[in-house]
């Protein structure tokens, strides 16, 4: 029996795989790729079958973030070109959900570039949310910095389903990334949130300048939090931030970081986040043999990939698609296609948007 299977038979027997063992998953040979991506498959189809969901981000609020993560270009303190703009009115907040439900998104994910959220866009976004959840058949995100508990109870009780807080790096890395705020204010919001009743996606960004034991903490550090779903980013550094001109990590190194999260993370939503396309390229499809889920239609302040791309990628390599309401359907690149050539102001969902 290889490592690699020998690996996905304890992480599908409910067994933490040691440290070392993560480790050597980083380190595997490129001609046993396929073999690891097939062990962690293994464990991916044990809990996820073939399925993906697709998640659609908000940018609610962008820009003029008074906090200093040196990843981010949202950030005042950089000369980044990121742009700024105003919290979204409800109505656009609504719009965006019916935009993502009609790519067939599973999940919508409001975002706002803030240290935490103030009472005025709390209001915007509890809004949004109840009304969406009255429309529509999706579930929802939110993303809003550092909460406390009487905040993480308003959104858990206006329908926000989920609360995003990345821990992004190690304790130990954390310190020479951002200073305003600390990676133990981010596991406390994590942890709030949790209290509050709300689901929990918190990962990270591999290519950081981040050791190899960084990578393994943080692996380990989500694994202890007990978060619902872990967003694997890929650095795409930013002109003006003080990461500009590092590196993108090879594809071959994202891959077996993805291994290594889903043996660390068996059942957990495991997502290939930002930097998909342009880190792994021609080898975007073979993420989905670890993770089971995507970000489409891009990013916070950069592009990605169309739905009808993804959509295309997901029917191509034979995996379907995982709605909110449970049902699983196949990927629909022709449907896509039909709704981008459409004039944006007649785009209809191509998908019932009433609850039944
Ligand atoms: S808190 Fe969020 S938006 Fe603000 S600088 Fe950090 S990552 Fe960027």
């Amino acid at each position: 029996m290889s490592t690699w299977s020998r690996l996905a038979d304890a992480a599908l027997a409910g067994n933490v795989i040691s440290r070392d063992d993560a480790r050597a998953v980083l380190h595997a040979p490129a001609d046993e790729l396929l073999a690891l991506l097939d062990a962690a498959f293994r464990v991916r189809r044990a809990h996820w079958g073939r399925r993906v969901s697709l998640h659609v981000l908000e940018n609610a609020k962008q820009g003029a973030c008074p906090e200093d993560c040196g990843f981010c270009s949202q950030s005042s303190k950089f000369e980044s070109p990121g742009g700024e703009a105003p919290m979204k009115s409800v109505d656009d907040l609504v719009d965006g959900a019916r935009r993502a439900h009609a790519a067939r998104a599973k999940r919508y994910c409001m975002v706002t570039a803030t240290r935490g959220p103030s009472q005025r866009d709390l209001d915007t976004i509890c809004e949004a949310a109840t009304r969406i959840k009255a429309e529509l058949d999706i579930e929802l995100c939110a993303s809003l910095g550092l909460l406390t508990e009487a905040k993480a109870q308003r959104l858990a009780t206006s329908g926000v389903d989920r609360f995003n807080h990345n821990l992004e790096t190690s304790e130990r890395h954390y310190e020479k990334i951002v200073s305003t705020h600390s990676w133990r204010d981010r596991v406390e919001t994590v942890r709030i949130a949790q209290r509050a009743g709300m689901d929990t996606c918190c990962g990270g960004i591999v290519g950081l300048g981040e050791s190899e034991d960084d990578l393994l903490d943080l692996a380990y550090a989500l694994r202890d939090l007990d978060v619902d779903s872990v967003p694997v980013n890929f650095l795409d550094a930013r002109p003006g931030t003080p990461l500009a001109g590092y590196q993108l990590v090879e594809p071959g190194y994202a891959l077996r970081a993805l291994c290594m999260f889903r043996l660390v993370h068996p059942r957990t939503d495991l997502r290939v986040a930002g930097g998909r396309e342009i880190t792994l390229r021609a080898l975007q499809a073979m993420a989905l043999y670890p993770a089971n889920s995507i970000f489409t239609q891009g990013y916070l302040t950069t592009g990605g990939a169309t739905s009808h791309a993804d959509h295309q990628m997901i029917k191509d390599a034979g995996f379907e698609l995982e709605l909110a309401s449970g049902e699983t359907v196949p990927a629909d690149p022709e449907a896509m296609a039909a709704i981008a050539s459409q004039p944006a102001a007649t785009r209809r969902p191509s998908l019932p948007t009433v609850r039944s």
